[in-house]
């Protein structure tokens, strides 16, 4: 039997230009271009190679406004086979619980078989949402993967994990939610015919809340968490010494400067 495999991808702004609003603290999307999620093209990765020893569909899915259907176009070009835009003004104010509803809700309606996630976003970084994707099903979760050996013949995908201080090989059985640590999966690139196929010819099929039967379900007033406020701090200027002996080092390091 063959895998159907969803990866979750996700449009950020591009944090080497992304800037904070003086006036009102908060991330200024618009100053900087989006772009994919870079822990996401591990994801990718992750999600064909699965596909390339087991056979079968990778489907990428973003939950976003209608121009994160360009994340969408760059994960057909390396391989996915097709790919679903959820967006709807129904999702405006979603927190993670949102979030990773919709994510689960799509990732069934495709009967997912794995559904692959990067291990955090460069925008928000909570990590929440591929362990939030698993409790909304009841499926499993291996997360911080480093390596995946998919056992078809079980119905399960075992995973090497990353673990405080050494590794960890966990077998999860199907339907499995799968968080690939970052820099893991070397991303394969794009070929010259399917980057021409997304970029001029492919079309996400979308998806609204309705579509997904949880219109009720998302959105600001859903939301459990809500953010307080943000403040920049400018980075401390470190001091740096260096000593002849280490019982020379107490003094400096007791120091406190006035
Ligand atoms: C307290 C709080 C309040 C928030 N309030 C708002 C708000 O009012 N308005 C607002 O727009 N946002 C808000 N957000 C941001 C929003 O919740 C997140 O962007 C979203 O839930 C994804 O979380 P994350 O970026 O931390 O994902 P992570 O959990 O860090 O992402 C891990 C992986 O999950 C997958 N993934 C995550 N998000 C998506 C997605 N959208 N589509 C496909 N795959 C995905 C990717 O593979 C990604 O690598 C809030 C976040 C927090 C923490």
């Amino acid at each position: 039997m063959t895998w159907t495999i969803v990866v979750g991808v996700k449009q950020v702004p591009d944090a080497d230009e992304v800037g904070i609003d003086p006036d009102t603290g908060r991330l200024d999307r618009a100053s900087a271009p989006a772009v994919l999620n870079p822990p996401d093209r591990d994801a990718l990765e992750a999600a064909l190679s699965i596909r390339d020893e087991v056979g079968g569909e990778v489907f990428a899915i973003t939950m976003g406004p209608p121009n994160a259907t360009s994340v969408l176009e760059e994960a057909v070009a390396v391989g996915c086979d097709d790919a679903y835009l959820i967006s709807d003004r129904a999702f405006a104010g979603s927190d993670t619980w949102p979030t990773s509803l919709t994510l689960a809700r799509a990732a069934e309606e495709l009967e997912a078989d794995v559904v692959v996630c990067g291990e955090e976003t460069t925008d928000s970084s909570t990590g929440q949402v591929p362990p939030g994707v698993a409790a909304h099903e009841g499926w499993a979760q291996l997360t911080y993967v480093e390596d995946l050996e998919p056992v078809p013949e079980e119905n399960c995908l075992v995973a090497t994990r990353d673990v405080e201080g050494g590794h960890e090989r966990v077998a999860a059985d199907l339907p499995v939610v799968v968080a690939v640590a970052y820099g893991e999966f070397e991303p394969r690139p794009a070929g010259l015919h399917r980057k021409i196929y997304a970029e001029n010819d492919f079309e996400p099929t979308t998806w609204s809340a309705e579509d997904l039967g949880i219109e009720d379900e998302v959105g600001l007033d859903v939301s459990p968490t809500s953010v307080g406020g943000m403040e920049t701090v400018q980075p401390v200027e470190r001091r740096g010494e260096v000593v002849d002996a280490v019982e020379d080092l107490l003094e400096p390091l007791t120091e406190v400067d006035a």
